[in-house]
């Protein structure tokens, strides 16, 4: 590297659980394609008169405390929502914070559970009153000297959160390296912002936008197309840009999702991007079992990674 990573300073947690903010709600729309069973959501807060005010970074993430209690009579417990709004604001506007929430609903044992936090977000009107919290999250920034450097980002899901924040931020202040957005999501419904960043890919000749839908894509070999997949299919695209001496990469969403992204890393041979403890170095990267990952491949300097 060139150029040395110099994360910018945060704030943290302005704002405590025992002592939350409230924010009111401006805008709460649907982001996924029409029609997707996926329900993901757009949210938007107001945060004028609140020290959250043009304090939140771009890769950051809120706490949102639900109302009620759980199974014990307890307060819920705060969750945390990566910030889908640029360092100025959502709209440059540094009273609007947005993020991105999908609903979550799980199926167990024939009884049906949605998510507590998720589905009170997504069910919030316009006038809405929320009690937050934070900012959290020191490390998942774009360095303080971004425009010095490329990207490639790696998201599933609402792991797209802090991505659409960062794109807008690079691009709209005159960033001129390389910056590659690969999305992956089981079904081309579930895509999120997919006529934002297409919209962004033709305004900007630095932007590429690459998806990867696993349950509809296939790879030439009939295989499933994950996000990991465009490390080797889209080598003509992402290979130069790893290259480059000053490329981050960033990773957000699903967790377990980095192994399959370090495992082609490797297999490409670009092993810079990661930290191979000695029991991996004598295997091939083909044959590494992700039990032996877990606790043998980190990311290097050059690589941040939020997954949840
Ligand atoms: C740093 C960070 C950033 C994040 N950013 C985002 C983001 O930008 N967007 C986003 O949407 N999420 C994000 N998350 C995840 C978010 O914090 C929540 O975990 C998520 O919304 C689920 O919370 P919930 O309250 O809706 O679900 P919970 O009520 O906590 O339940 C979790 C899951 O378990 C299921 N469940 C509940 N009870 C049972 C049961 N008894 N048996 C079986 N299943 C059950 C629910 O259906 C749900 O799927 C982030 C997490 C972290 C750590």
């Amino acid at each position: 590297m060139s150029e040395e990573i110099v994360l910018p300073e945060v704030e943290l947690n302005i704002y405590s659980p025992k002592d939350p903010t409230e924010v009111t709600v401006v805008e709460n729309y649907i982001c996924t394609i029409e029609n997707s069973p996926n329900f993901v959501r757009h949210l938007t807060f107001d945060v004028s008169g609140t020290d959250l005010e043009g304090r939140v970074r771009v890769g950051q993430s809120i706490g949102i405390l639900p109302p009620g209690v759980n199974e014990k009579g307890r307060p819920h417990k705060l969750r945390l929502y990566s910030v889908s709004s640029p360092t100025k604001g959502e709209n440059g506007n540094s009273t609007l914070i947005s993020t991105t929430v999908k609903r979550t609903i799980e199926e167990f044992e024939g009884k049906l559970y949605t998510g507590i936090c998720s589905n009170y977000l997504a069910d919030l009107q316009v006038g809405d009153k929320v009690k937050a919290t934070g900012p959290s999250g020191r490390r998942f920034l774009l360095p303080q000297n971004a425009n010095d450097f490329n990207y490639v980002l790696f998201a599933t899901g609402t792991g797209i959160a802090p991505f659409r924040g960062m794109v807008i931020e690079l691009l709209e202040s005159g960033f001129k390296g390389d910056l590659v957005l690969v999305f992956g999501c089981p079904y081309r419904t579930d895509l999120i912002y997919a006529d934002f960043f297409r919209k962004m890919e033709q305004k900007y000749d630095n932007f590429q936008y690459i998806t990867c839908i696993s349950r509809e894509d296939r790879r030439a070999d009939g295989s499933k197309k994950y996000v990991q997949s465009s490390i080797e299919d889209c080598q003509d695209q992402l290979s130069p840009i790893f290259e480059k001496e000053n490329t981050l990469i960033y990773i957000c969403g699903l967790k377990g999702m980095e192994a399959g992204i370090y495992q082609n890393l490797a297999i490409q041979g670009f092993d810079e991007y990661l930290v191979i403890k000695p029991k991996l170095e004598t295997i091939a990267p083909e044959d590494w079992k992700w039990e032996d990952m877990k606790r043998n491949v980190k990311p290097s300097t050059r690589t941040f990674e939020e997954v949840y």
